[in-house]
């Protein structure tokens, strides 16, 4: 079931409960500056900034103009804006102000380009709403864009989804969306994407949020492919047909062309396979390749999904491993043309430690010494 209260710890989001702890700071009341002065956000209302904190910076201390900086000069800056500008105004209304019905004022939502490692992280929460205003003290709702392993244009698109998503309508109850067609979606959106099925990667399956923020992402990022996935997906289809019918209005996307037609590139997930199931996406493996022509060696992102260009057309052997499980199958490729290959899963599974079966004999030895002596 789809939590619909406002509390604090609803952060559908990429960030695992916050890991780190900072001090708090005291309440600072400083001008939110600087941010990009883009004619296309300012025409959408747009907040950009960039920053030198992380996500677990802004979560906990707040926003410090201290250490922002032009988030044009962050990398990945014009691929996160450019994909962005590809969105049809329909769907942008989900990133401009828009009225929220429990702060009870416009709320501008904002993209922050770190400059930090990590990952991506979605904030659903209207400015200052926690009570007691120690967390994402100063910061819009909107994305915090980390540096990390993931193309910034695919983290921009997926991010931007769950804003949409959760904020952007009235999908996760907190904001009204006078926006024609829109209003009544939340039931059909529940219904469809429920993490369930034969779905673009494992990400998709972790909780409907996922569902819904993946597939937003692959439509616009990588439209062909999933288009292609949903011809063998009753699942991927029903998502595809929703996004293109209701959501973009007919708008479709194809992949990037290849830079060069002797160039190949490649994307797919790692996960874990649980039972028959899709499973579980596993961050951080790596997909080697021992090819005739060229090697070459990816590690997947906070999603378990990866992406490689630019490689030479020929012979490709290909797994994912990852330490502490099994190696995956090899796919073979013989590449003759320039082309863009959705691999799909890559599935490896679970080592388990080889001084397991001792430790649990020893723990059962334990346990009964420990209740015998009672
Ligand atoms: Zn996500």
């Amino acid at each position: 079931m789809r939590g619909k209260a406002l509390v604090v710890d609803t952060v559908f989001s990429d960030l695992n409960p916050p890991v780190k702890h900072y001090p708090q700071n005291p309440i600072r009341k400083l001008p939110l500056i600087p941010r990009t002065l883009d004619p296309w956000a300012d025409q959408h209302q747009f907040l950009i900034y960039g920053t030198q904190q992380d996500a677990n910076d802004l979560y906990y201390d707040g926003w410090n103009p201290a250490l922002s900086c032009d988030p044009a000069v962050v990398p990945g800056y014009n691929e996160a804006i450019n994909i962005l500008k590809t969105l049809p105004d329909n769907v942008l209304r989900g990133l401009e102000p828009q009225y929220n019905n429990y702060t009870k004022k416009t709320e501008q939502k904002a993209m922050y380009c770190s400059t930090q490692p990590n990952r991506g992280y979605a904030n659903d929460m209207p400015m200052n709403y926690d009570a007691e205003g120690k967390i994402l003290r100063d910061v819009h709702t909107g994305f915090i864009m980390e540096q990390g392993v993931s193309p910034w244009d695919k983290l921009a698109v997926h991010e931007a989804g769950h804003i949409i998503d959760l904020a952007g309508t009235n999908r996760g109850g907190y904001y009204w969306t006078p926006v024609q067609g829109w209003e009544d979606l939340a039931d059909e959106i529940n219904a469809i994407f429920d993490a369930q099925g034969d779905l673009i990667s494992a990400y998709a399956n972790t909780n409907s949020h996922e569902d819904f923020a993946s597939h937003f992402c692959y439509y616009v990022w990588r439209g062909t492919t999933l288009r292609t996935k949903a011809a063998t997906s009753t699942d991927v289809a029903e998502r595809y047909n929703f996004l293109r019918d209701k959501m973009f209005l007919g708008i479709e996307y194809n992949d990037p062309l290849p830079p060069t037609p002797t160039t190949v590139s490649f994307d797919g997930y790692v996960a874990e396979r649980i039972g028959t199931g899709t499973g579980i996406p596993i961050k951080d493996a790596y997909i080697y390749s021992h090819g005739a022509w060229e090697g070459f060696l990816v590690r997947t992102d906070y999603m378990g999904e990866f992406h490689v260009e630019n490689l030479p057309i020929g012979h490709y052997i290909l797994w994912a491993e990852k330490l502490g499980y099994t190696k995956s199958l090899e796919r073979e490729l013989f590449i003759t043309q320039g082309q863009s290959i959705y691999l799909g899963p890559f599935f490896i599974k679970k080592l388990l430690p080889p001084n397991f079966l001792p430790i649990i004999i020893l723990g059962g030895i334990f346990l009964i010494v420990i209740l015998g002596t009672r």
